[in-house]
């Protein structure tokens, strides 16, 4: 296993493949003409992988522009020295104001009365209050409504204190883009970019596409996409998989921090969930828990990888540990463990590899759930 870093306090981390999250950047960069521009969502610390790091990378493979979900993301950017715009993707309380304008990082914009505060203010400070208006077009969740973006517009355009650099909406199932509820909200978004064009208003860039429907569908990449979860090597979907492959950015490991040999009926973890079954189990103990992302669960269904073998998780899985058992057959002699042996827990280990989309099926989530969740407490390695 290539081991190059790892954290000196605690035996357990993520590892973030930085030519992989190249390669993936890249690839979004490729799909898009000279003149559009590629947007990388880095919010949640860039999905669990970090942002600034993150960013940085995606800067350098090109990236033109960052999208966050708070005040205090794009200000950890501008923190690590990230000057590309920064966009966030909903209209932050009016009381963030300033904020957005010390370090300038764009809001979305969608309520009036956030606009005139926010041109206020830019005023009173001499600058320009840019923003991008957010576009409600049938997910129900932000947004000025499709029906009455041209109202929006002759509401707040009058003030000199603002700017709109864009306007944007988001799609409920771009996993399915030749369904009817996509291609409803492309006709609305179309409908409203023109009837704001045709009313003499400024658009600046036009963008709607997440992951999947910049690679299903070219058609709606307009001035820009903005891309998330694939940037990090990880499908959207299934019909993305065959279309465009992606090379996974994360693995999460750890090294064995104690070996046991309980008799057969003894039990593991909190309400002893397993009981040795036989003679002749080896008990591991891991240093991750769900306080790390591990989500409890996954208690007694998750697997391992060990010298490129499957262990099984056995009990409860714990705060910040966990076991696993390695079972010697008579049919399987398997190698015992020995405190300090790395285990993976996400990853590839020789020709086995445990994909983020594993747990994510076992958790009954998706795998955008399981990467934020490793970023929570895990330390990261840049390799
Ligand atoms: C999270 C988000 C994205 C990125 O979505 P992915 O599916 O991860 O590509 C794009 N736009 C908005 C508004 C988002 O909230």
């Amino acid at each position: 296993m290539p081991m190059v870093k790892e954290p000196s306090t605690r035996w357990a981390w993520v590892e973030i493949d930085q030519n992989a999250l190249r390669r993936n950047t890249r690839a979004f960069k490729n799909l898009l003409g000279p003149r559009q521009r590629l947007c990388c969502v880095v919010k949640a610390d860039a999905y669990g992988h970090g942002a600034v790091q993150c960013a940085r990378v995606m800067r350098a493979s090109g990236a033109d522009m960052f999208a966050v979900a708070t005040v205090h993301e794009g200000i950890e950017l501008r923190e690590g020295g990230i000057n590309s715009p920064i966009l966030i993707l909903s209209e932050p309380p009016v009381s963030a104001i300033d904020e957005l304008l010390d370090h300038s990082i764009m809001p979305s914009v969608y309520s009036s009365e956030f606009a005139m505060a926010y041109g206020e203010r830019a005023v009173e400070r001499g600058l320009v209050g840019r923003y991008h208006m957010a576009i409600e077009t049938g997910m129900n969740r932000i947004g000025v409504h499709y029906s009455q973006v041209v109202e929006f517009r002759r509401e707040i355009d009058f003030h000199r204190g603002l700017a709109c650099d864009g306007v944007f909406t988001h799609f409920a199932t771009a996993d399915e883009p030749s369904g009817w509820d996509y291609k409803l909200q492309c006709k609305r978004f179309e409908e409203a970019v023109a009837a704001m064009q045709q009313a003499g208003f400024d658009c600046g860039l036009v963008h709607c596409d997440n992951t999947p429907a910049s690679i299903l569908d070219p058609s709606t990449h307009f001035d820009m996409i903005r891309a998330g979860i694939g940037l990090y090597g990880l499908q959207p979907c299934e019909r993305t998989a065959p279309v465009f492959p992606l090379s996974p950015v994360m693995s999460v490991r750890a090294r064995v921090t104690r070996v046991a040999h309980p008799v057969m009926g003894e039990g593991v973890g909190y309400g002893y969930t397993y009981r040795v079954p036989r003679a002749r189990v080896q008990i591991c103990t891991l240093p991750v828990g769900y306080a790390d992302g591990l989500a409890r669960v996954l208690s007694n269904r998750m697997d391992v990888l060990y010298r490129g073998e499957r262990l099984q998780q056995v009990g409860n899985i714990c705060m910040d540990q966990f076991m696993v058992a390695i079972q010697q057959t008579s049919a399987h002699e398997v190698p015992e463990a020995e405190v300090g042996d790395v285990m993976t827990i996400v990853g590839r280990d020789g020709d086995a590899e445990i994909t983020m989309d594993e747990m994510a099926c076992l958790r009954g989530t998706i795998n955008y759930e399981v990467a934020c969740g490793f970023g929570m407490r895990l330390e990261k390695v840049y390799l």
